[in-house]
């Protein structure tokens, strides 16, 4: 099965402190976060629905072509979509997507 729940956003901790731990230490974390942000910085706004969302905590990065349908792991293969929680019930494109990758 695949999880849904990508416990990838960690990143609200209280006071900001930046201490190196060993949990913090993860290289795949870093990468992602690194291209998190460079993906972001290119182009601010959800892929879908064009809102603009808010770093990082406002999008999540999807692959365009999904990983199992032979799509790369590469910066290049992802794309910004947004989450959204509150507004007229909607769970966001991200949300949305996965939905539809699974049915696909
Ligand atoms: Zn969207």
């Amino acid at each position: 099965m695949v999880k849904l729940h990508r416990p990838s956003i960690k990143m609200a901790k209280p006071l900001g402190i930046k201490a190196k731990t060993v949990s913090d230490s993860r290289i795949t974390g870093t990468k992602l976060q690194k291209r998190r942000f460079n993906v972001w910085t290119k182009d601010p706004h959800c892929a879908v629905c064009r809102r603009l969302v808010a770093y990082p905590s406002g999008f999540e990065l999807d692959h365009i072509t999904p990983l199992y349908l032979g799509g790369k792991d590469t910066e290049e293969n992802c794309q910004i979509l947004c989450v959204e929680y509150t507004i007229e019930g909607k769970r966001g494109c991200h949300y949305e997507k996965t939905i539809k990758d699974l049915k696909a």
